[in-house]
Order: C-alpha cells, then sequence, then structure tokens
C-alpha cells in the first residue's frame, strides 16, 4: 500500500468507530508519528494533508522539524530528560509526556523565558507495568495543583500507552481507565480549563482507543509505515 491509500484506509477505520460510537470524527484527530521515516516521506505525510506530527527524540526530529516546522503542528511525544528541555521548548506545540514535577518546573522555566505558553499532556501508567513512563494515577492530583501555578503550561489533557498484548481488546481496560482518571480530575477542577484530551492508541489498538474517547491517537507504523513503503 502506498502513503496516500494507507492514510485513506485509517481514516475510514476511524469513521467506521466513530460512527457506531456516536462520535464526531471531528474530535478525533491523527498523530502521524514520523519516526520511522526519512525527511523526504515526512514531507509526504504533509503534503497528503495530514497537519498533527510526532516524534519521540529530538535528534531524530531535528532535520525534519528544521526543513518542515512551518507547516505542521509539532507533538512531542517521547520520554523527555529533563536535560533535553531546552532543544524541544518553542518546537513542540504539544508536549504529551509530562510525567514528574521536576520536568513540569524545567518547561515552566524554559516557557517563561521564551514568552510562550506550551501544552502539555500528563502521562499516566494506567497499566502499571514497571517497564512504563507515567505518573501513578494517585499521583496526577498533587502534579495537576502545582502545575496549575505555572503560568506558561497548559494542560490540555491526559496520555497513556496501553500494554503490548496479542488481542487488542485487553487494551480497553486501559483506555477506559485514562477518560475515568480525566473525568474525576476534572470534578476536582485542578486545571484551570477542564481537560479535553486523552492522547491514546496507536498502530495496534487505535480503533479500541477511539471508541473508548481518544481525541488523539498516535499512528506510526500503519500510518506513515516503514521508510520503503
Ligand atoms: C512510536 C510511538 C507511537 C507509534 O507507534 P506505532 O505502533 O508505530 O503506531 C505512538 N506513541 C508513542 C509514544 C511512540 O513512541
Amino acid at each position: 500500500m502506498g502513503l496516500q491509500e494507507r492514510i485513506a484506509h485509517v481514516q475510514e477505520r476511524i469513521a467506521a468507530v466513530c460512527e457506531r460510537s456516536s462520535r464526531s470524527v471531528d474530535e478525533v484527530q491523527v498523530v502521524a508519528v514520523t519516526k520511522y521515516v526519512s525527511l523526504e516521506k515526512t514531507a509526504r505525510v504533509l503534503d497528503a494533508g495530514l497537519v498533527h506530527l510526532g516524534e519521540n527524540r529530538w535528534q531524530n526530529a531535528r532535520e525534519k522539524w528544521e526543513a518542515l516546522h512551518d507547516r505542521g503542528v509539532w507533538h512531542f511525544i517521547g520520554h523527555l530528560q529533563t536535560n533535553k528541555v531546552k532543544d524541544v521548548i518553542g518546537k513542540f506545540q504539544y508536549i504529551h509526556s509530562l510525567d514528574r514535577l521536576s520536568l513540569a518546573k524545567e518547561l515552566e522555566k524554559k516557557a517563561a523565558e521564551l514568552d510562550i505558553r506550551v501544552n502539555v499532556f500528563v502521562q499516566i501508567n494506567i497499566s502499571g507495568e514497571e517497564s512504563k513512563y507515567g505518573l501513578a494515577p494517585e499521583d496526577a492530583p498533587a502534579l495537576l495543583q502545582a502545575v496549575q501555578q505555572m503560568p506558561h503550561l497548559n494542560v490540555v489533557g491526559l496520555m497513556t500507552m496501553a500494554p503490548e498484548v496479542d488481542d487488542p481488546e485487553q487494551t480497553r481496560p486501559v483506555f477506559r481507565g485514562l477518560r475515568e482518571l480525566r473525568d474525576r480530575l476534572n470534578e476536582l477542577k485542578l486545571t484551570e480549563q477542564p481537560m479535553q484530551h486523552l492522547s491514546m492508541g496507536m498502530s495496534g489498538d487505535f480503533e479500541i482507543a477511539v471508541e473508548e474517547g481518544a481525541t488523539f491517537v498516535r499512528l506510526g507504523s500503519i500510518l506513515v509505515g516503514k521508510e520503503e513503503d
């Protein structure tokens, strides 16, 4: 399958899920994860009409960002080391991996220096796997409370990664758990605005994630494929 076909195919699948779960397709944004592919292919993703691009390491993103930054909305989806904040700040409109107070403080400091506001997702480890980054759900209120005092950070929602499983259906409790956590946290009114977004769902499980309320799905292999596709 060529790139256009892949994108059309994924969009059809998302539309079908939205249809059967009574959601509007406009509520679901696709973040094309371009970490596996070249600058040329990333340019073709933009040519095909996608605007949200996701990268997980500045080192891999740099060349693409430098050439294409005006054309896309950039999402930093990888684990972010505090000493790498300076590389990504001001370049990525969304950071999906805020998982600790020290990182929030550094983001706030660097965003203040640039006089910008950064959209952040708080990454939650719903599945409880030790190998996963992300905050334990019970630690989320304290982090949100602290971030509320940081005027240059705008918390837009929560992000999670589901475990790798053979049957995507097994991911449902994780995605549902993230949605329920968001709703509970919104009731506590710890953010300036209620959190609207849920960043969840990847190539193997995005349909379940959309059924459970995802507003950003992060799609790499299924959407942009490998370089040679
Ligand atoms: C690589 C990556 C994705 C995309 O993975 P695919 O399975 O190829 O869709 C999504 N989210 C994060 C955080 C990633 O690192």
